[in-house]
């Protein structure tokens, strides 16, 4: 069967199998192999026995302001129209997160209110997204409280749990640019056009996804035991393989960790199933910075719309150290000497002919799920 193979795919996760899709339609046979005994990596879901909708790894909303990615995902899906909003507790209230007028409303005395409200009217325009290491800059004294404040209350400590004690200035500053502090009364976690849930989940949307008479997926196999990178050739079997090989998982463990390990971050997902009427949180998420262990708690529920089921299912979420063998990379940890590692592993990428490295994992960056989508579209466009 290898013979007729053009491009061998590691990992049946969303990049993978966007990569798969893409090149199968173009008429290219494909072998994706999978370790796991199912597809959708850590987009995994599943509906529980009460009719929830259950995310095994934590919230995963959908979201885009590219046409063509949401064009491509929805010939796999419907969806739920849902628009993610997420409350924060800080101060004893539960306020908008990304930070915005309402919440400055909420939990500020009226005058002061008012004069930060104009105070950072002055100066963005209305709709602006002022990352938080951005606002702290600010040389207005009545801005530099609210950086200051917005900084203590919502990103130090939340960061501290999230990133195993790092500050937010020790990572990338696009890591708390993707919360903003945002200049509007849009209390929408994204403000992306396309937003949504796959009305089946997205374990049912990859398997459609790989639906296709020139995808052959190979489950509950490791791809070392097919694959073999040797001198800057790929073997397949033993003998050479002269298609393109596709790898999705950690780029350095591909490459037996020589140069050391890249850092990730994991989370243990905690689940809980009880009775409930209604919701039993006001948003789909709500984050608590400053309190307890867990950075977040999700009621899935929310994302399908409907609170009627009698029961709810919550998922606690407890940063963890990412121990290889022990549990999963769930974050890549972008910084100046983690991305100088990378580029190190990117280099022997470069040597092995037809290899290319693509994903969360693979390019080693913090993808949203439409980006990783785009780059594997990008990927296959340039094949
Ligand atoms: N963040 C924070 N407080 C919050 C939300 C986010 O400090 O209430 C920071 C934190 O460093 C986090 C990053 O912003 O890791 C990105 O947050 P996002 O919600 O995008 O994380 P993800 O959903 O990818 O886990």
């Amino acid at each position: 069967m290898i013979n007729n193979i053009d491009v061998v795919i590691a990992g049946a996760g969303l990049s993978g199998l966007t990569a798969a899709r893409a090149l199968a339609d173009d008429g290219k046979k494909v072998l994706v192999i999978e370790k796991n005994t199912q597809v959708g990596g850590h987009c995994y879901d599943y509906l529980n026995d009460k009719g929830i909708l259950v995310q095994k790894y934590g919230p995963h909303i959908f979201h885009t302001k590219k046409k063509s990615v949401w064009n491509f995902m929805s010939r796999f899906t419907d969806w739920y129209y849902y628009h993610h909003e997420v409350k924060g507790l800080m101060d004893g209230q539960m306020v908008p997160i990304p930070f915005n007028l309402n919440s400055i409303t909420s939990l500020f005395p009226r005058i002061l209110a008012e004069k930060l409200e104009s105070k950072l009217l002055e100066k963005y325009p209305l709709g602006s997204r002022v990352p938080i290491l951005e606002l702290k800059k600010s040389e207005d004294e009545d801005l530099q409280f609210l950086a200051q404040f917005v900084y203590e209350k919502i990103f130090l400590n939340y960061t501290a749990k999230q990133w195993g004690g790092k500050k937010p200035e020790e990572l990338d500053s696009a890591v708390s640019a993707r919360v903003p502090v945002l200049v509007s009364k849009d209390n929408g976690y994204f403000q992306d056009p396309y937003q949504g849930i796959p009305m089946k989940g997205y374990t049912k949307l990859m398997e459609r996804m790989a639906d296709h008479q020139n995808i052959h997926l190979l489950l509950n196999t490791r791809a070392e035991e097919v694959v073999e990178i040797k001198d800057g050739k790929i073997f397949i079997g033993g003998k050479t393989f002269s298609g393109k090989y596709i790898f999705t998982g950690p780029v350095d463990q591909l490459f037996g960790e020589c140069y050391g390990e890249l850092p990730y971050r994991s989370v243990d997902m905690k689940m809980e199933t009880f009775a409930q009427e209604g919701y039993n949180q006001e948003t789909g998420v709500v984050n608590y910075p400053n309190n307890y262990d867990f950075t977040r708690i999700t009621e899935f529920k929310h994302f399908q719309r409907d609170s009627t089921m009698g029961y709810t299912t919550l998922c606690r979420e407890f940063p963890q150290e990412y121990v290889k063998g022990k549990n999963a990379p769930f974050y890549i940890v972008n910084n100046k000497d983690s991305q100088e590692l990378y580029e190190k592993y990117k280099a022997l990428e470069d040597g092995v002919k037809n290899l290319y490295c693509l994903g969360r994992l693979g390019e080693y960056k913090y993808y949203n799920m439409d980006e990783a989508v785009a780059s594997g579209l990008k990927l296959v466009e340039h094949f």
